[in-house]
């Protein structure tokens, strides 16, 4: 009787072994398998460091560019679209982590955990993924931009989708440059390379920030409606000089906004305080990091804890210390032409079985920054600038909204050029943001840039 007790004793020692060994192994598998299955090491997956298992990257219209063709990965017949589309679509070995290749890695080869990559070894071919971008307009971008470094990126407000992204400097995936070469350059030119600027930018934002300054003014200035200014072409807080470029004479908010005039806006800046400053841009998404595939974008800063007032009124002209990224800064321009809320832009529109078959759909966030009451109001500052300033003539057929900016960074560089807008159209809702690094004048260097993209945009759009 003892000898049975202690016999069944052990099977059951044995059982509760064999389970906990069981349980750890499903635990492994589970944490551990995709990992296993998408090791570089995996030939099905990568060729001589380059990923070969992941299925066709497509533009909208179906353009291909990337597939796998006998075990090498090969991109669009144009260097246009490989140029333009490079920071999106990514690279094979993944030096732009942010790109759709290596971002979307597990989804393109196709894995699951209960099938592993299955459909990889059946069609000798992961899952297609089909962007939201357009490889035309992204062309014309990257024509648009040059060889200036920067970002041009447009998305459809009402949908979330991008339809170009271009981040300069890039180079042609066919004739990617030499790691050597790119690290002994001295001259700046391959600065960045592997970032898109869009997500990874952070630039001083100039003018641009008089949105967000016009925004505070209408939230807590009473009268800001009925005030008025007279410019001299410079003022003095605390025996500090704020200028313009010349008088601008007698204005109130919307020809201050339109003419950006700056003594007018540190003006407004005596009547708010840095805290609600600060409230407002935080509410506009300042601090906010957005979710972009595998990646974060960079956030937004704004810190006036230490500010003077004529910090303050230099903060309220987009310098001082702020820092703006241009994904968070399309988000704005899409929030005010959406009535307050923002669509958040995304750029993968489905993933695809080889058979055709729809495995994943991708559906935008949003987040709202202000009230429609509000973003209605904005929003005629905004036409008011491209109508009485800029013209109407530099986007013949869309009715812009916009706001340059011309941001200083140092004595000896030259300012930041931006243009942020969006068309008031709902039926060509094109949202847009042009940074040209070091470009020089809102006006003379974005608006062409904006000028030409918009127009390819909303042919394809409308
Ligand atoms: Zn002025």
């Amino acid at each position: 009787m003892k000898s049975t007790t202690k016999r069944g004793f052990i099977v059951l020692l044995l059982v509760a072994v064999f389970t906990v060994g069981l349980v750890y192994l499903a635990f492994n598998l589970g944490t551990n398998a995709e990992k296993w299955a998408t090791l570089r090491v995996n030939n099905h997956l990568v060729n001589d460091g380059s990923f070969i298992g992941a299925g066709n990257v497509l533009d909208r219209n179906g353009e291909i560019l990337a597939q796998t063709v006998d075990g090498e990965r090969v991109y669009n017949n144009s260097e246009r679209i490989r140029r333009s589309t490079l920071h999106i679509v990514g690279d094979s070995e993944g030096y732009i982590a942010s790109g759709v290749q290596t971002a979307y890695k597990r989804e393109l080869i196709g894995y699951n955990l209960v099938t592993g990559i299955y459909s990889l070894k059946k069609y000798e071919r992961g899952n297609d993924v089909t962007l939201t971008i357009d490889s035309s307009v992204s062309a014309i971008a990257l024509d648009a931009l040059g060889s200036r470094k920067g970002i041009v990126a447009v998305y459809n407000y009402k949908t979330g989708e991008i339809l170009c992204s271009v981040s300069s400097p890039n180079f042609d995936i066919r004739n990617k440059p030499l790691t050597e070469e790119i690290e002994k350059n001295q001259n700046g030119k391959y600065e960045g390379l592997y970032l898109n600027r869009l997500l990874d930018g952070l630039y001083t934002p100039g003018s641009v920030f008089k949105i967000i300054t016009a925004s505070c003014a209408y939230e807590n200035i009473p009268d800001i409606e009925s005030w008025e200014y007279e410019c001299e072409g410079e003022m003095f807080i605390n025996g500090v000089r704020v200028s313009c470029p010349r008088k601008h004479g007698k204005l109130d908010i919307e020809k201050a906004f339109a003419q950006s005039c700056n003594c007018a806006f540190a003006e407004i800046s005596k009547k708010i305080s840095a805290a609600q400053l600060t409230n407002t841009a935080n509410a506009f998404g300042f601090y906010d990091n957005f979710t972009f595939g595998n990646s974060f974008t960079e956030e937004s800063i704004i810190n006036l804890s230490d500010a003077s007032a004529s910090d303050v009124a230099w903060a309220s002209v987009g310098q001082y210390t702020t820092l703006m990224n241009p994904y968070h800064a399309l988000t704005i321009a899409g929030a005010i032409a959406n009535n307050g809320t923002a669509k958040l832009p995304f750029v993968v529109k489905n993933f695809a079985s080889p058979s055709g078959r729809v495995v994943k759909e991708m559906t935008p966030e949003e987040v709202v920054y202000t009230t429609p009451e509000n973003a209605k109001r904005l929003k005629e500052l905004m036409r008011s600038a491209v109508e009485n300033n800029y013209g109407d003539w530099n986007f013949s057929g869309v009715t812009m909204c916009g706001k340059t900016g011309t941001a200083e960074v140092s004595d000896t560089e030259k300012p930041h050029s931006w243009f942020l807008g969006f068309s008031e159209d709902e039926k060509c809702p094109l949202a847009i943001v042009v940074v040209v690094e070091n470009g020089g004048w809102g006006s003379t260097t974005a608006i062409p840039v904006a000028s030409k993209v918009i127009k390819e945009a909303s042919k394809v759009i409308s």
